[in-house]
C-alpha cells in the first residue's frame, strides 16, 4: 500500500511535470524530480517546534539539503511535508 508521503510526492510531481513540459529542455534532471520550496511552503523558521533537523528527509551538511525539496535548506527550517524521523531515513 502506498504511503502518505509517496502519494503526496506523486501528486506534487504530477503538478511539477505538467509545468515542466512548457520549460526549455536545458533544465537539469534533479530540478525535474525535486519539489520547489514554494510548492512545499518552505520557510526558514521552525513551525510549532517542528524543524528540518528533526525531519527524516533532512540531509545535514554545509550547506544542508533535503531529499524532497530543491536547493539549500536550513536545519531550522520547515515545510508542509515535514515528517519526524532520523535524518535521511524516509523511504
Ligand atoms: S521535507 Fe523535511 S527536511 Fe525537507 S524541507 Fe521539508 S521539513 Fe525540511
Amino acid at each position: 500500500m502506498p504511503t502518505r508521503r509517496f502519494l503526496i510526492r506523486r501528486g506534487a510531481l504530477a503538478i511539477t511535470s505538467v509545468a515542466a513540459l512548457s520549460l526549455a529542455s536545458s533544465r537539469s534532471a534533479e530540478a525535474d524530480t525535486m519539489i520547489s520550496k514554494q510548492v512545499a511552503a518552505y520557510q526558514d523558521q521552525p513551525n510549532d517546534g517542528k524543524r528540518c533537523s528533526a525531519c527524516c528527509m533532512f540531509v545535514p551538511g554545509d550547506p544542508s539539503h533535503c531529499t524532497m525539496i530543491s536547493g539549500v535548506i536550513s536545519a531550522h527550517g520547515w515545510c508542509k511535508f515535514w515528517e519526524a524521523g532520523p535524518n535521511d531515513t524516509c523511504s
